[in-house]
């Protein structure tokens, strides 16, 4: 087994602006951690210096008008009316120096990473800054500018490959869906917090796909508040039959941990014992492997279930102390973090709220059951 590490010293050189929650330094925080628990130097590993992607990459997916918009944008300043139909300006996707440098460093991350997988050079490839799964052909969103995820399974399906797609990022995932919703190739399936409560308000049961494509778009939406409980018991009644039916070639997963407790941006309640039992669910898999990161804005959250994440491909989950490493914690600290431990305390919904999030979480799977499986030929 042997896995990748894709990872450039640049990335936490970027910054959104001050007040923004996307925070590029989380992935510094993550690094330091997986160093501080010695991970980066295992002898099936390899550490992978990231290159930023080319124009003709991004153009993979992205069309060249907003390529060169991007580009454009990249002094800082961009006229408000020429940003505003592409997404950009003052709130979610600022223009801010350096934002294409930023795009092209992360989209080719995950393009190395996706290389290394399908030439067969490694087995699972881990790109923590990676997952910008909002952005369309044409258009910033959700603090995404490039969809490193589209960009990738587009460079994968020019091999002929079969994509099985996971997002359990707690916002649906709906970029990555759109860009693949209308053909068999890709299975994409996401789990988040339902759309009537939270951005971008889309991902319900009944977004299937279209065309050769019905079937193969699914969604699972949580009711907020959703636990390690609910999260964990749909992924096995849902995806791990899935999955298991569509026999892809390479499974894509986006890791957001926006879901947590304690993320500032949504309502669901997983913590560090759900999130890993996804991740492990995932390895068992056994399929080439392109991991990527994802939201995230309480950035210790981030480092300490990426960390965990990076453990579990590797297989050193168990060897993990839940005492912090000492570099960390002084890192974390000049940050204001103060979790003092790896993983969470055990979380446990109470009752009158368990029962709703439950019932919801069974109507979307009966319905999935009913609509989905019988085309996917899961039982
Ligand atoms: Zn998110």
């Amino acid at each position: 087994m042997r896995t990748a590490f894709v990872y450039s010293h640049d990335f936490a050189s970027y910054s959104y602006g001050p007040t923004h929650p996307l925070k590029p330094i989380r992935l510094k925080l993550t690094y330091d951690l997986i160093r501080g628990y010695h991970l980066l130097d295992l002898p099936n590993s390899t550490f992978v210096e990231a290159k930023k992607a080319d124009r003709e990459e991004i153009a993979l997916f992205h069309s060249s008008e907003y390529i060169e918009v991007i580009e454009e944008a990249n002094s800082g300043h961009l006229p408000y009316l020429q940003g505003l139909p592409y997404g950009l300006g003052p709130g979610d996707n600022p223009v801010f120096p350096g934002v294409y440098d930023w795009s092209v460093l992360v989209a080719g991350a995950t393009l190395q990473a996706a290389r290394l997988i399908q030439q067969g050079e490694v087995d699972t490839a881990f790109n923590i800054s990676g997952g910008l799964h909002h952005a369309a052909k044409s258009l910033a969103s959700g603090f995404c500018y490039f969809n490193d995820i589209a960009i990738a399974i587009q460079y994968l399906l020019q091999y002929g490959k079969r994509i099985a797609y996971i997002d359990v990022d707690v916002h649906h995932g709906d970029g990555v869906q759109g860009a693949f919703y209308d053909t068999d190739q890709v299975l994409t399936i996401s789990l988040h917090e339902s759309g009537y409560f939270l951005f971008p308000g889309t991902g319900f049961e009944h977004e299937i796909g279209q065309g050769k494509g019905i079937g193969y778009s699914v969604n699972i939406p949580l009711y907020p508040g959703a636990d390690d409980e609910a999260v964990v018991s749909a992924f096995l009644e849902v995806v791990v039959p899935l999955i298991k039916a569509y026999q892809p070639d390479i499974l894509v997963t986006q890791l957001g941990v926006d879901a947590f407790r304690t993320d500032p941006l949504a309502h669901n309640n997983l913590t560090t014992h759900g999130f890993s039992q996804l991740v492990t669910e995932m390895r068992k898999f056994d399929l080439p492997w392109l991991a990527l990161g994802g939201g995230g804005y309480q950035i210790g959250n981030v480092a300490r279930a990426w960390t965990l994440a990076w453990a579990i491909m590797n297989h050193r989950e168990g060897d993990l102390p839940d005492e912090l490493p000492a570099t960390y914690l002084s890192e974390a600290s000049r940050l204001g973090l103060s979790d003092p431990r790896l993983r969470d305390p055990v979380f446990r919904l109470d009752a009158d709220l368990r029962d709703r999030v439950l019932k919801e979480l069974e109507k979307s799977l009966r319905y999935i059951k009913r609509e989905v499986f019988p085309i996917i030929g899961a039982r």
